[in-house]
């Protein structure tokens, strides 16, 4: 069983033993297909092909940036913004690997690393989707 993403636009689907046949997102009027045809990969291939890190940038103070570089899927940046305390992720990326967790977590001021599936109200983190055609 995986949780597949898709390549162009970056979102996660539920745990499969098969990918997706198709999208949701890409094959709705706003986005597009590849042209080369669907293509999936799972978190672990990412983070097993090296290829992946997140760039955490300082924007001013209580918010920096997320950015998965190379760009993967539509280049999503998601955002930490913290506050007396309290971190919150608006919006996502499709990759999250220990290393940028541990640094949120740091930045939240929270114990340990969280798993990429509990960021959404975990302990004193919390998580936004800013778009409700994004849920990766
Ligand atoms: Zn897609």
């Amino acid at each position: 069983m995986k949780n597949f993403i898709c390549t162009t636009c970056g979102t996660q689907y539920p745990l499969s033993k098969h990918p997706p046949s198709k999208c949701t997102i890409c094959n709705e009027e706003r986005q597009y297909v590849n042209p080369n045809g669907q293509c999936w990969t799972t978190l672990n291939e990412m983070i097993e092909s090296k290829k992946f890190h997140n760039e955490i940038l300082f924007e001013e103070n209580g918010l920096y940036s997320i950015t998965t570089k190379p760009e993967f899927g539509i280049g999503q940046t998601a955002y930490f913004v913290q506050q007396n305390g309290f971190g919150l992720i608006w919006d996502c990326v499709a990759y999250l690997d220990e290393q940028t967790l541990t640094s949120l977590a740091k930045l939240g001021k929270c114990n340990g690393s969280l798993p990429p599936s509990l960021l959404f109200n975990a302990g004193r983190m919390g998580g936004k989707v800013k778009h409700p055609d994004l849920y990766s």
